[in-house]
């Protein structure tokens, strides 16, 4: 099951077939073929072993339409003449989708059972017959489509934990800003409670299904459980603890916390975490358990972001001098040689702390900040900030930022 993101500015042509505009606003040039041999030439990818190793080299690279076009031109005019003449037709991209109203977006659902069992098939049977149980995650957010406007998709994807984990789209709503409301998540509810009760029939054994948890980063996760957003006086996932204003809501105190249970969110014992109720209560799951902690919003951007601003361009007397920055921008810029090609981003230096990305600041909390801050500005040390800083957030990941008393006074 694919899905192609990027085709979402269809423009009806004369003969009432739609053509994809690709994301750069490139228009494919093979008009003038009609849909009769668009469908002969489909019929024949089937017995044309190069075509479909085309289609799923093309597949799995990501390979742009308007290049998979060219090549294909290329490879008529050098004598294979049986290849399609358009990615489209190479790869079937379906034509026209039929979408209904739902949530104030397009809204398309693809059954769990059906996406569920194609997805079965596509492991040896004697991998699965040693397995009763398959566990399923889930992840629902939000994905703005384009630069240029506000359109956005929120795509509920499901993850079947086999190896290698699978994952698919279950239901589909694309739209402006975001859903009106939680009524998109209803047939996913419904069709997982189906699974979840009587499990799946895959070649005469029956799988049970298990729900591991439910993926959100934090401004999605409070979405979807009709919760106040972490930056609010209750926001908090995990306890009932009430914040504290200091510029923004921050959550300072650790002792004496009252966690969260499943029944208490079930029955909205504080009133003021909630604004109501959601699809998601109809599941057999732990409402507090079931959504873990969102690593890139609280840990990345929030711990580690606050602390380098807050030594970079803090107040006088905690923050490090110009030199020191400056000292510890050019650590990290020698670092680069010697990253290895695992981590998907370079240092950057902390003049651009603005734009870093949350794949640096979690490379900075667990890798080269260790390195580059030795060094030491009247009494404070910012190696032992680090170390003691580092430590928590790795072991926590809340929002209580600040574990050294000097700073947590900023
Ligand atoms: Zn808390």
């Amino acid at each position: 099951m694919e899905v192609a993101l990027e085709d979402d500015r269809a423009v009806a042509y004369e003969d009432d077939r739609e053509v994809a505009f690709e994301d750069d606003g490139e228009v494919p040039t093979d008009l003038g073929e009609s849909d009769d041999e668009e469908s002969d030439q489909e019929n024949n990818i089937e017995s044309t072993s190069l075509a479909s190793d085309l289609a799923t080299w093309a597949t799995y690279c990501q390979v742009k339409n308007n290049a998979v076009d060219q090549l294909l031109k290329i490879l008529q005019n050098h004598g294979h003449s049986d290849l399609p003449s358009s990615a489209r037709i190479l790869l079937k991209t379906p034509r026209q989708v039929n979408t209904t109203q739902k949530s104030g977006m397009e809204y398309l659902n693809y059954p769990l059972r059906d996406t569920f069992l194609d997805t079965l098939k596509k492991y040896p049977f004697e991998q699965l017959s040693d397995c009763d149980t398959v566990n399923l995650s889930f992840n629902i957010d939000g994905l703005p489509l384009f630069k240029s406007s506000g359109k956005a998709m929120w795509p509920v994807l499901c993850a079947v934990h086999l190896k290698p984990i699978t994952v698919s789209p279950i239901t589909l709503t694309c739209g402006n800003k975001r859903p009106t409301d939680l009524h998109f998540l209803d047939d996913m509810v419904a069709d997982l409670n189906d699974l979840l009760s009587s499990g799946l029939q895959h070649r005469e054994k029956t799988f049970e299904v298990n729900v591991l948890r439910i993926v959100c980063d934090a401004p999605a996760k409070a979405f979807v459980r009709n919760t106040k957003l972490c930056s609010g006086y209750y926001g908090c996932d995990k306890c009932t603890q009430k914040g504290q204003w200091f510029s923004r809501v921050i959550y300072q105190e650790t002792e004496e916390l009252t966690l969260r249970t499943d029944e208490a969110f079930r029955h909205q014992t504080q009133e003021e975490h909630h604004h109501g109720n959601t699809p998601l209560l109809n599941l057999p799951i732990d409402m507090v358990k079931a959504f873990p902690i969102d690593y890139m919003h609280q840990a990345c951007f929030g711990v580690r972001k606050k602390l380098l601003l807050i030594w970079s361009r803090g107040e006088k007397g905690c923050r490090m001098s110009v030199t020191q920055i400056q000292e510890v921008s050019s650590r990290l810029l020698h670092l680069k040689p010697e990253i290895p090609s695992i981590f998907s981003r370079k240092p950057r230096g902390l003049e651009e702390l603005e734009r870093w990305k949350a794949t640096e600041f979690r490379q900075f909390m667990l890798y080269t900040g260790k390195v580059v801050l030795v060094l030491q500005c009247g009494n404070v040390h910012f190696s032992e900030l680090y170390d003691s800083q580092a430590v928590f957030t790795i072991r926590s990941t809340t929002t209580a930022v600040l574990c050294c008393e000097r700073t947590g006074a900023l």
